[in-house]
């Protein structure tokens, strides 16, 4: 007896399914993961602004990967922040997201503007004295964040009752040593703003970067070594 091969509907179907990912990769990884969270959805009483959504940011424009203006953690590190959020508000402060998740094909959009020496639209705002050319040396761009792995938020702090962001010293995003924790030549109120976040995330479970005021990754984050590509939106 010949045992005839069949053409299996349902096989046909996933090798077609299988070839359309192939051929459409961000369709394939453009919901979000499980795990990862909106920060609006747990708590509401934090404020967003997204600046990789906008062209307010070092590149000059909106960053690939960031559809919407939307802060996604993973679950424990948005848990964490509402933390911070609450405890924020009990000393007369908002808390403002600037990043949170970012996705890798941002990072791969900073790697190529950093590789354009010829384009220095926001230097005067963002990078003032480092020379474009030395940005991957110097560690302000880099091939991976670890952004990508959904627990890092960069943000500040907002006075709740003149609606105004706490002066930090530098802006967010600043190039240089005067965003160090510990820089020389701040104001007292300055280092004592910065004191306050740095305070308020440390007890909600997250560390500092010692080189950017604003970046912190909650210590026990559940994503050590994966970095995610799918869109914020
Ligand atoms: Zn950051």
């Amino acid at each position: 007896m010949i045992a005839r091969r069949k053409c299996d509907p349902l096989l046909f179907l996933q090798m077609l399914v299988l070839a359309l990912g192939m051929l459409f990769p961000w369709h394939a990884q453009a919901a979000m993961h499980d795990g990862f969270v909106h920060v609006s959805d747990q708590c509401q009483n934090i404020i967003q602004e997204i600046r990789y959504f906008s062209s307010y940011n070092f590149v000059g424009e909106r960053i690939n990967g960031y559809l919407a203006p939307q802060a996604i953690l993973t679950e424990p590190a948005a848990n964490a922040l509402c933390k911070a959020a609450a405890a924020a508000e009990e000393k007369g402060y908002t808390l403002k997201i600037y990043d949170a998740y970012r996705p890798q094909s941002a990072v791969d959009h900073f790697v190529r503007w950093g590789m354009n020496a010829a384009d220095t639209r926001m230097k005067a705002i963002f990078y003032p004295q480092v020379d474009k050319a030395r940005v991957f040396d110097l560690g302000y761009v880099a091939t991976r964040s670890g952004h990508s792995r959904g627990s890092t938020v960069d943000l500040t702090l907002v006075d709740r009752l003149s609606g105004k962001e706490a002066d930090m010293g530098t802006p967010f995003d600043f190039f240089g040593a005067a965003s160090h924790h510990g820089a020389k030549g701040l104001s007292p109120q300055q280092e004592a703003n910065r004191a306050v976040l740095l305070g308020l995330m440390e007890n909600a479970g997250f560390k500092r970067y010692e080189e950017e005021w604003w970046h912190y990754t909650l210590k026990n984050e559940p994503y050590t070594d994966t970095y995610f590509n799918f869109a914020v939106e």
